[in-house]
């Protein structure tokens, strides 16, 4: 089963009409609940309520310099922290909320659940050591593996982020660091934010092989997702044994999302689940992106569902009749669902450029 993480206290961060607002982990617990995915029927508790992260926790990751920095700024009434990244005057406790839900998440599959799911804003795979960046402001994956290396003392992560952006705030933090792989699949970044993200950024040094890119042309859907992940994920964790598994889920990678023009299904978020459970055996969740409210309501529940199948056997009960399925009009024809060329030619690169450290 899913342990969920969140509190009503996210929507302290008030972004206003921006993309990342208030509306959208409102959405995604609504759905939860229409589901039946948080009362669970044996009254087991599923929900969990966060604690902000510490200062502790915070500067494993980023210079005091920069945590007061955000502090002042949000006390002195807020503003933009960079062009796209809004504060509010409770942001900077919002944000401390969403890197400790977090590591709560991370709590909870240390004491025991199979997969703990951190439903938090702001986001935070963009968030530098010392920059806001891309609407997030606290690296809350980031902040959690180090919590976990040195608290409990674990040793090798494995980090899978599928948010149609380059995790770039993150990749940046452990590129030199043998004992975080990061593998992120997203757009191009030669067509989108943050414009690096290319399989050529392979890690540095020690870290050389631990940060493996995924990058898709514009127009990929579900079946070139699918091609290429399961070339990948599953033949490289078993060659980089990680002790723990986290995946960063990002939904603005779906057909409807206003950000991207990846065109992922509803179907792409329960098989990924279902993946990674398999791969991994036990996995913390984190959201970071996804815009379209009713996208991120349906898959939302299409992921956990895909998680709790892993193991049980069971099959969740789902109600989505009333969920309204609003398509962008945007074309996409039969030829579209067929794996692209570019994708097999992605691949073949990605196993050339990593034979030194993978049987791909
Ligand atoms: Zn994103």
């Amino acid at each position: 089963m899913t342990a969920l993480v969140y509190s009503k206290n996210y929507q302290n961060h008030e972004t206003g009409t921006h993309p990342e607002n208030q509306g959208r982990v409102r959405a995604i617990m609504d759905s939860l609940n229409n589901a039946g995915l948080i009362e669970l029927q044996n009254n087991e508790k599923n929900i969990f309520e966060p604690e902000m992260a510490t200062g502790d926790d915070l500067r494993r990751v980023h210079p005091a310099s920069y945590v007061d920095g955000v502090r002042e700024f949000c006390e002195g009434g807020g503003g933009h922290l960079d062009l796209d990244t809004v504060a509010s005057p409770l942001s900077y406790e919002t944000a401390k909320l969403s890197a400790g839900g977090a590591i709560k998440a991370a709590d909870l599959v240390l004491n025991g659940w199979n997969s703990a799911y951190s439903i938090g804003r702001p986001p935070g795979h963009h968030a530098k050591r010392d920059k806001a960046m891309g609407f997030c402001i606290f690296n809350n994956i980031a902040i959690t593996l180090e919590y976990l290396r040195e608290v409990h003392k674990i040793k090798k992560f494995l980090i899978f982020d599928f948010d149609v952006h380059y995790g770039n705030g993150t990749a940046d933090i452990f590129y030199e660091d043998p004992d975080v792989l990061y593998i992120s699949i997203h757009q191009d970044p030669r067509t989108i934010f943050p414009g690096v993200g290319l399989i050529e950024e392979i890690g540095y040094g020690g870290g050389e092989g631990c940060n493996l890119n995924i990058p898709m042309p514009p127009g990929s859907t579900t079946s070139d997702y699918r091609y290429i992940l399961e070339r990948i994920l599953r033949q490289v964790a078993e060659d980089f044994h990680a002790d723990f598994y986290l995946m960063d889920v990002g939904f603005d990678g779906h057909l409807d999302d206003p950000l991207s023009r990846i065109n992922l299904g509803d179907d792409f978020y329960e098989w990924i689940g279902m993946e990674m459970m398999d791969i991994a055996g036990s996995l913390v969740l984190i959201l970071e992106g996804g815009y379209d409210l009713n996208a991120l309501r349906r898959c939302n529940v299409k992921l956990i569902n895909g998680l709790n199948k892993y193991g049980s056997g069971e099959e969740v009960e789902l109600h989505l009749e009333d969920l309204e399925v609003k398509h962008q009009e945007r074309e996409v024809n039969h030829e579209d669902m067929e794996v692209r060329r570019e994708t097999k030619e992605t691949f073949k690169e990605i196993k050339e450029v990593f034979s030194p450290f993978y049987e791909l």
